[in-house]
């Protein structure tokens, strides 16, 4: 009972705001969209954002937290949009902005609205939305909640090691909280040049998280008050996610568990800004399996090497939600909708989710198989095959049909189930697949003196054997009624010797698999080869 209750309120929680702040009371909640006070259910304007840096290109743990929004998104019919943060010039990476979106559109979770699409709140990076943050930082001095800060960098420094030397934590002093009206415009008026801080007031700050709980935390007993806008008129994180949380109308934040603590001083914005926050909900950790943190260094762990080595989006999907919770079960091979249908956010526990990347082979395996079977994604594969399979073997390539969409199809039809990759395809034990291996006569006789004969029957049997009409059980069964005709000639020798013609192989695929994604002429031709009397 107690439990059903737990859940009950967790559920209640989900869209019901509760943030309690001691001091100044949330004052009026303008352009709150659809989530009224009093709350509503399902589908009543949630609006998440997935607010990535373009310091770097999308990795798993990125992929991850624009999924949960992504998923949270669709399962309440609401809107998932992509907002760039890029305030900290120094780090960009050109290239990295356009390279998240195609990466969101790849993975077949696109954002509703982004830099891209535009959408009612843009502009949806945050570099063209500097007039909208200098405005609130003005509006927090003047509220009295911020103030122009004129330390000079030099000061900074000196405070820094100071506290060092006195093995402290490094914070601002709060010293430019003092300075007198008169003494601001002076400096003002010389153009020194200033940031804005944030004022933190002493108090305990107390908000509600979806995962984490109840939350009690005191900012300004940690650190100094914070930089909310800089020098060069960029707004520091702090104020441009506040300020665009409001202003997108953003009802839940799902974002990693390291911006917890950050929370505490959102909240206290909004108090000062008279804004409703929005419900937040901070994603557990997501680990390397031997507990060590994803780093930006691991380069296994980028979405574009990870597509680059025929990793399919669903299996990265499937792979990031199943190693955590808030999925109902435990298995794999989810498709998008069943990520959708199954995932119940209030079910996401505080547990670190480790991600093992030796599994996700056999993730991909699974995805791999099931659009192998539809109609339509094979098609794409099949392309993509074909595409992959000319940049390695060029010009080496069969001659004529090699690469022809039937062909291509067939094999894959094969081979479905077995390959955990297309570029599983491309390794030297498939390169029969692609190109015709040498004749190999002197290791052919060394099976038996039987070989030519043998060739010609199976010859034989192929002329009458109609390309896509027969099984592979048709087949082994023909192939063993065959070699009953020979004496000296073992099956197992006879099976050597004709993967040794059609592959160039001693060891692999079985022998009836490789001659029906061969097909009947392709089997034929090369059998014809070894045959000299
Ligand atoms: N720009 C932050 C990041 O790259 C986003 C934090 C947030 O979602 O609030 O992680």
């Amino acid at each position: 009972m107690a439990m059903a209750l737990g859940a009950v309120c967790r559920r209640w929680r989900l869209f019901h705001r509760r943030v309690l702040i001691p001091w100044p009371t949330v004052g009026s909640r303008p352009g709150l969209c659809g989530l009224s006070s009093g709350g509503e259910g399902p589908g009543s304007g949630v609006r998440v954002r997935f607010g990535p840096s373009p310091t770097g290109f999308l990795h798993l743990g990125g992929l991850r937290t624009a999924l949960y929004n992504y998923i949270f998104a669709k399962k309440h019919r609401g809107q998932f949009i992509l907002r760039i943060e890029d305030t900290d010039q120094s780090r960009l990476v050109p290239g990295a902005t356009e390279s998240i979106e195609d990466v969101l559109e790849w993975a077949g979770i696109p954002p509703d609205e982004s830099p891209r699409h535009g959408g009612s709140c843009g502009p949806y990076q945050q570099s063209e939305r500097l007039d909208l943050y200098r405005k609130a930082a003005e509006t927090l001095v003047k509220r009295n909640a911020a103030y122009y800060c004129f330390c000079t960098p030099s000061r900074l420094e000196i405070l820094k090691k100071e506290a060092l030397r006195m093995r402290q934590t490094p914070r601002y002093d709060n010293r430019c909280r003092h300075l007198s009206a008169e003494q601001i415009e002076k400096r003002l008026a010389r153009g020194s040049p200033y940031v804005i801080r944030f004022h933190l007031d002493q108090g305990t700050v107390t908000f509600e998280d979806l995962v984490y709980g109840l939350s009690r935390m005191e900012p300004a007993s940690v650190e100094g008050d914070p930089v909310i806008l800089k020098a060069d008129g960029f707004p520091t994180y702090h104020l441009a996610n506040v300020v665009d949380d409001h202003h997108m109308k953003i009802s839940h934040v799902l974002r990693g568990t390291e911006w917890l603590t950050s929370t505490a001083k959102h909240v206290m914005m909004y108090s000062a800004f008279g804004w409703q926050p929005p419900i937040f909900a901070h994603l557990p950790l997501l680990l390397n399996t031997d507990g060590s943190k994803l780093s930006k260094r691991q380069s296994d762990l980028f979405i574009q090497n990870l597509s680059q080595s025929g990793y399919l989006p669903e299996a990265l999907l499937d792979i990031v939600t199943n190693c955590g919770s808030g999925f109902s079960g435990n298995r794999t091979g989810r498709t998008l909708e069943e990520l959708v249908s199954e995932f119940d956010l209030t079910g996401i526990t505080t547990h670190s989710a480790l991600l093992d990347l030796d599994k996700l082979p056999e993730f991909n395996r699974i995805h791999l198989l099931r659009r192998i079977e539809n109609s339509s994604s094979r098609q794409q594969l099949v392309m993509e095959l074909q595409a992959r399979v000319e940049k390695v073997y060029k010009e080496k390539l069969l001659e004529g049909e090699a690469l022809c969409t039937d062909y291509v199809e067939r094999v894959l039809e094969h081979r479905k189930g077995h390959i955990t990759s297309l570029l599983d395809l491309l390794k030297p034990a498939y390169s029969y697949l692609w190109i015709r291996p040498p004749v190999p006569r002197e290791q052919m006789e060394g099976l038996t003196t039987e070989g030519e004969k043998i060739c010609s029957m199976v010859i034989s049997l192929f002329q009458n054997w109609t390309e896509g009409n027969g099984t592979m059980a048709e087949l082994n069964s023909e192939l063993r009624t065959l070699q009953a005709q020979f004496t000296t000639t073992k099956y197992s020798v006879m099976m050597k010797l004709l993967r040794l013609v059609l592959s160039g192989q001693q060891q692999g695929a079985g022998v009836a698999e490789m001659m029906l994604s061969l097909g009947p002429e392709e089997v034929c031709e090369r059998l014809q080869r070894v045959i000299v009397h």
